[in-house]
């Protein structure tokens, strides 16, 4: 017996529906509705460089959604199923992702068929600085027009030579390091920029888990501690979501799915030791202490309180979307539910917190990082001596009361070890990543409680933004 095979639209056309059904609820002008939802360019390269003794071909893409901020900002994926499908349908998210969390930024996303694992150091470092030096010279890495970040497959060196190339090719120019984002701290970076995304996960689902309301439409109840989370991908973004969750929210992590396959155990899994397990021996397999699951995609499955998909798109889609048994699903990912499976995990009333606002900490704290760039000086440098000297004040009365007072009253000396200190760069950072989650959650959840026609978190996230894209082009006479 022949079945129909599953339809599945393209992650590109995924957003076009999610982004059609918030529209269909707005009232903009069609010629607008048309304008936001296009990606205005995507430019193409193919370059050869010569590696063990032959030249080889690569092919890269930047694709630049919507300018009606520049510069435009996205990150750089090294995979080697990147394609311009794929880049079109990530700077679109980038777009909205940044009207959402009021980063000065229009939309943009790039990607190089690569896979890093088969090259050594030296190796990546031409073939990234080549990558670097095509999109240079068109202007698609510019601190004023263009600044990428790290993705899927990128992190802090890749930016570090891509950065430098940049200098290279622009001696004069005092803002270069505002090329790129995710430097390392020693070459431009920013403290917690590593973390960010995985960071601002966590401050999602605590803000998430701030509300009864909220938790009673996902049915669930109490706080993080105990909650039993999935995660897929224990990259950058699902490493840090998984270890914040576990050490600071008490949260069990239940299965951990990664590209050779899952472990799964009801007590929970050390998310630390099974990084350092995957570091060592290439995979999650082998690893002591748990239950090892070939079909790693099965455990998405397992029934569980939160689902953190972390890695890829389109993973949730609706072959499995009915199988989902988890209450929440927080999208670390960009696009791992596709438009379909959402019509149907929505139907089960499982709630979504949608990847344009999951996964923002990162262009946040990027956002934070490229300001540290264009004016040259860390984050709390001026106020931070200052800030304790006052604090020392304060301390200097208490202790005075203290020694006044007697057996009446004392200062708990916790108290002066806490107050103290000024605020440094990573504090300040992980305060402004903290607020914008919070504010930017609130605004969805306004259209989501505040509007009778928008049942969830998705289509309110994309009002909220398009209205804000769209209030712009407005501003510039389109
Ligand atoms: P990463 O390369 O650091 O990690 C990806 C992880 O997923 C790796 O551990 C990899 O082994 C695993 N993986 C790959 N294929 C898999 C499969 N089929 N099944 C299970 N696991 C698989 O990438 P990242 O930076 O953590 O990015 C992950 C996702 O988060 C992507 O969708 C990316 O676009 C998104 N994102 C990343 C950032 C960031 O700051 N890095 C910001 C926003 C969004």
């Amino acid at each position: 017996m022949s079945t129909t095979p599953i339809k599945e639209p393209t992650f590109r056309e995924s957003v076009d529906l999610m982004y059609n059904r918030a529209v269909a609820l707005m009232d903009l002008p069609p010629g607008l509705e048309e304008k936001i939802r296009v990606c205005n360019a995507t430019y193409t390269v193919r370059f050869g460089v010569r590696l063990r003794g032959q030249i080889q071909t690569f092919v890269g893409y930047r694709s630049v959604h919507s300018e009606h901020m520049e510069p435009v900002k996205g990150g750089i994926r090294f995979a080697t199923a990147v394609n311009q499908d794929e880049v079109e349908a990530l700077a679109a998210l980038m777009t909205y992702k940044c009207a959402l969390v009021e980063a000065p930024f229009g939309g943009s996303k790039g990607g190089l068929c690569v896979d890093p694992r088969q090259y050594d150091d030296h190796e990546m470092e031409m073939i990234t600085r080549r990558f670097a030096y095509e999109l240079i010279k068109r202007d698609l890495i510019n601190p004023s027009q263009n600044v990428p970040a790290p993705d899927m497959g990128t992190g802090e060196r890749e930016m570090a030579w891509i950065a430098d190339q940049f200098g290279r090719m622009n001696t004069t120019d005092i803002n270069a390091k505002a090329c790129v984002t995710g430097k390392p701290l020693n070459g431009g970076g920013i403290a917690g920029r590593v973390e960010a995304t995985g960071r601002g996960v966590q401050y999602a689902l605590r803000e998430f888990f701030r509300s009864d309301e909220d938790k009673a439409a996902a049915g669930l109840t109490g706080s993080l501690d105990g909650k039993r989370i999935i995660v897929q991908g224990l990259g950058n973004v699902g490493y840090h979501a998984a270890k914040f969750l576990r050490e600071e929210d008490g949260a069990t992590i239940t299965g951990i799915i990664e590209r050779d396959g899952a472990l799964f155990s009801e007590t929970g899994l050390d998310v630390e030791a099974v990084r350092n397990w995957i570091v060592q021996n290439g995979g999650v397999k082998g690893f002591p202490d748990a239950t090892y699951v070939a079909d790693g995609g099965k455990v998405l499955e397992e029934d569980c309180d939160i689902l953190v998909p972390a890695a890829l798109e389109g993973v949730i889609n609706l072959e499995n979307a009915d199988r989902i048994k988890t209450k929440l699903i927080i999208e670390a990912a960009n696009g791992p539910v596709t438009a379909g499976a959402d019509d149907i995990l929505r139907a089960k009333g499982i709630v979504i917190i949608p990847d344009m606002y999951a996964n923002a900490g990162g262009v946040t704290v990027s956002y934070f990082e490229w300001v540290k760039n264009l004016s040259h000086i860390r984050f709390g440098r001026m106020q931070r001596r200052q800030e304790e000297a006052r604090h020392q004040l304060v301390v200097n009365e208490l202790e005075r009361l203290d020694a006044v007072l007697g057996d009446k009253w004392n200062l708990d000396p916790k108290f002066k070890e806490k107050f103290l200190p000024g605020a440094d760069e990573l504090e300040l950072v992980r305060s402004g990543l903290d607020d914008t989650m919070r504010v930017a959650y609130q605004s969805m959840r306004e259209v989501w409680h505040g509007r009778s026609d928008v049942t969830d978190l998705r289509t309110a996230a994309y009002i909220v933004a398009i209205d804000r894209v769209a209030k712009s082009y407005r501003a510039k006479g389109l």
